[in-house]
């Protein structure tokens, strides 16, 4: 198994602040269980660990810090090139990450400020007293608004298109196990997004609704 970086590579550039969005009892790997001690929502420094546990705890013979450049076919498999030479395989499994290589969409407003992807957003330090835009109130969007907004941000504004179902985490978890209709049912009951909540952009480049809160608040809360 080759892997360019070390076991858990993607975790180890996230953001600080990220836990799990899914419970711990939902996200473990086939035979090893997150330990219970690592809480509902693990930490990131905690699905490392828990990464590198399971890497031992299966005697994975992971070749660290080895890149597989190209793969040819050949007669007797592939053709694995890499950045320590060339080794033949009967068979070959890709495991590289659906959406590890962050996108930048072009820009056609004028902005003058600084843009950055949230794959290169680290915690709320460079942030403290400025204006803050965050784009899209996904998973990773939202926790980034509330965690800058925390940080000291002077003020920070969420930009979505259409208004985001928004669950509190301590209830999704007792709900997460029911199915289908029930499943949808509670999300629509609990699920916040009311569209008197939203107000107009004042950056009208966007052409999305804009969630304006200030300090610490999602808008769930
Ligand atoms: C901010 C964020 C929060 C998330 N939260 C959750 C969550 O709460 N719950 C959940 O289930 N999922 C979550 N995800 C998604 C989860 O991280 C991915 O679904 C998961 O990591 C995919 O695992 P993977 O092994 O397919 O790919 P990755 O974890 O991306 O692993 C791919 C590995 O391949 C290595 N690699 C890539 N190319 C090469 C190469 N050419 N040669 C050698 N090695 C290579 C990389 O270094 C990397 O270690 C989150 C993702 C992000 C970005």
């Amino acid at each position: 198994m080759f892997e360019r970086g070390d076991v858990g590579a993607a975790w180890t550039t996230r953001y600080d602040r990220l836990h799990l969005h899914t419970v711990r009892w939902l996200s473990c790997l086939p035979g090893y269980r997150i330990p219970r001690a690592f809480g509902k929502w693990p930490s990131r420094d905690r699905v490392l660990e828990y990464l590198q546990r399971y890497a031992d705890r299966m005697s994975l013979s992971v070749r660290a810090g080895i890149e597989v450049k190209r793969l040819d076919r050949d007669p007797a498999g592939w053709k694995v090139v890499t950045t320590e030479g060339v080794i033949e395989a009967e068979r070959v499994v890709i495991a590289t990450g659906h959406s590890n290589v962050p996108y930048l969409p072009a820009w056609s407003g004028a902005f003058a400020g600084e843009i950055v992807h949230s794959a290169q957003y680290r915690n709320p330090a460079p942030y403290v007293g400025k204006r803050v835009l965050v784009v899209g109130a996904g998973n990773s969007g939202a926790e980034i608004a509330v965690d800058v907004a925390e940080g000291g941000a002077a003020e920070v504004l969420l930009a979505v298109r259409t208004a985001p179902s928004i669950v509190r985490p301590t209830r999704l978890a007792s709900q997460v196990k029911c199915s289908g209709s029930r499943r949808r049912a509670y999300l629509s009951r609990s699920s916040t997004g009311s569209r008197a909540r939203f107000a107009a952009s004042r950056f009208p480049t966007l052409r999305r609704m804009v969630c304006r809160r200030r300090r610490g608040r999602t808008p769930s809360s």
